[in-house]
């Protein structure tokens, strides 16, 4: 049997709501139990690929290709349970749905409404793969009391019901904040929280509480007798330096027992947390330190590129070096010195990114490591401008650009070395892509496998010549260029299981230097870091002790 977990917040929005989630996953796992999270966000987008990463952070991409919410990496990186395609719905994809059914005729001419056919819509989605796993965390985006998430609220509550009795439980994640001047810690607003709940017919079995601090027992008390709930099941979130000791916090703060005690699984398996253990122990205990720029056009928003910070957090921890990232917006240098801004670090990385902004600076970021030493990992947008960059000094394609950039790219004419793919092999079929088919989910999108040659320094890296990697993107690498490029020391040393598609180029000579057309950050984990972060940590180490 399933049981159901749903993760509510209430107060203030950015409580860490998936991040609790998450942990709660890894928790029950240390338990021995098999879990799936999920994420319901009340936003009116389809999915969040067309969404600026200013405005909701990464895409996450998951292996079968969906776009989805950032809250799906930390699912990922917390339970290493691959995230599905219907692991992450948004009201536009159910309200959608709904209208697609009715302009079919399928609801026979009735009215159509919120209650019931929206609510039957999520509580359907809500139990897609119902069996499979031991426990399902549903969080739902937003806070209580929010319009566009009432349908949500809505459908959990009927889902409650529809359930027998044990079978469901709410999680409640507030703030306890804290007055300087009386000197202690709220309880009102989550009091307020609670009864917004209640008004629509929800109460919390848990409550999670964010604060600075310990919450005393008087005001664990209150909040136990105001809202209804257990005084063990009043579990303190405490800030945390690091993410990754959330699991360990949350197990001391009596959460997993908590949602035992709440299900009445007596007696509680016993947890085995020696995996996070030593993920905290690396954390808290590095042996040395490197510093690596990060080269892109989100930099202002640290979220944007989140799987990437936390990829290169592991790799650290493979290490026992403390990484600290200097994010450079790549239109800084673009017309300036370069060395202004990147002498000094130990490591170069230019992550993905769409759109001509900052390219010419990124471009300039890859000529620097090149022709330098530094080493340099570029993923997806930076494995294309690396090849642009060598194109154009390596080749001499003095006007070498991406048909992404325009006609006026590198000045001049333009030499294409990037490419709009518009058909390629997925598996057995072929997929095809207009070029003006709509702008959400027209890439190249989720796991596709690929081949690395044998002898190659990504080959030695990973271990092995087969891989499979995670996808987002509509322009390619030209292999036109492959043969010129390769006689000056760019090697195609991945290539899509056809031939037809380069998905690694690596610079001969270099200590290292490693372009990769895939996002190895999505599949990275703190107990399992990425071989390619691993490695280019132990490179930007290697190079921080030459300096
Ligand atoms: N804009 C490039 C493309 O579409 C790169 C995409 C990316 O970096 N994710 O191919």
């Amino acid at each position: 049997m399933t049981r159901f977990i749903f993760i509510t917040g209430g107060v203030v929005s950015s409580l860490g709501k998936g991040l609790a989630s998450a942990a709660l996953g890894a928790l029950l796992q240390a338990r021995g139990y098999t879990v799936r999270l999920r994420k319901l966000d009340p936003y009116l987008n389809v999915d969040p690929g067309t969404m600026s990463p200013f405005e909701h952070g990464e895409v996450f991409v998951t292996d079968d290709g969906a776009e989805t919410d950032l809250d799906l990496g930390h699912y990922e990186r917390f339970t290493g349970v691959a995230a599905r395609k219907t692991d992450s719905v948004s009201s536009g994809r159910i309200y959608s749905d709904v209208l697609a059914r009715e302009r079919r005729g399928a609801y026979l001419g009735k009215t159509i409404q919120v209650i019931p056919h929206v609510t039957d819509e999520i509580k359907a989605f809500i139990t897609i793969g119902e069996g499979e796993v031991d426990f399902m965390l549903c969080e739902i985006g937003g806070t209580v009391g929010d319009i566009e998430g009432l349908p949500f609220f809505e459908a959990i509550r009927q889902f409650g019901q529809d359930k027998p009795r044990g079978q469901c439980i709410f999680i409640h994640l507030t703030l306890l904040p804290f007055l300087n001047t009386s000197g202690e810690l709220k309880t009102k607003p989550t009091q307020h929280s609670v009864k917004e709940m209640r008004s629509i017919g929800l109460a919390p079995d848990i409550l999670v509480c964010r604060s600075e601090g310990p919450i005393p027992e008087q005001e664990r008390g209150k909040l136990a007798l105001f809202c209804n709930v257990r005084p063990d099941a009043v579990v303190a979130a405490q800030d945390l330096d690091s993410i990754y000791e959330a699991p360990l916090a949350y197990h001391r703060a009596g959460l997993d027992r908590a949602v035992l005690d709440a299900f009445g699984i007596a007696p509680a398996p016993p947890p085995n947390l020696e995996i996070w253990a030593d993920v905290a122990d690396r954390i808290r205990n590095p042996e040395g330190a490197v510093r690596i720029a990060i080269v892109g056009k989100y930099t202002r928003l640290e979220d944007a590129y989140k799987s990437i910070a936390e990829a290169l957090t592991h790799g650290g921890m493979a290490n026992r070096v403390s990484v600290s990232t200097e994010w450079i917006d790549a239109e800084m240098f673009e017309h300036g010195d370069v060395a202004a801004h990147l002498a000094g670090v130990h490591a170069i990385l230019v992550p993905g990114g769409f759109g001509t902004r900052g390219t010419e600076g990124k471009i300039k970021a890859a000529e620097f490591a090149r022709t330098r030493g530094i080493p340099y990992l570029g993923i997806c947008l930076g494995m294309q401008v690396a090849v642009i960059e060598a194109a154009r000094n390596l080749a001499r394609l003095g006007n070498a650009g991406s048909e992404e950039f325009g006609r006026d790219s590198g000045g001049g004419g333009l030499t294409p070395v990037i490419y709009h793919l518009k058909e390629w092999a997925h598996g057995n079929t072929r997929v095809r892509r207009g070029t003006d088919d709509d702008k959400g989910g027209t890439m190249r999108l989720g796991a596709y496998d690929a081949v690395l040659a044998r002898g190659s320094k990504v080959a030695g890296i990973y271990g092995r010549t087969s891989i499979s990697e995670r996808h987002r993107h509509r322009y390619e690498v030209d292999i036109t260029y492959r043969a010129a490029l390769e006689r000056q020391g760019m090697i195609f040393s991945g290539m899509s299981p056809d031939g037809h598609l380069p998905e690694v180029v690596e610079v001969k000579d270099h200590p290292w230097f490693i372009g990769v057309q895939f996002h190895p950050e999505l599949k990275s984990r703190p107990f399992a870091p990425h071989p390619l972060f691993r490695d280019f940590v132990r490179a930007a180490w290697e190079n921080s002790r030459l300096m």
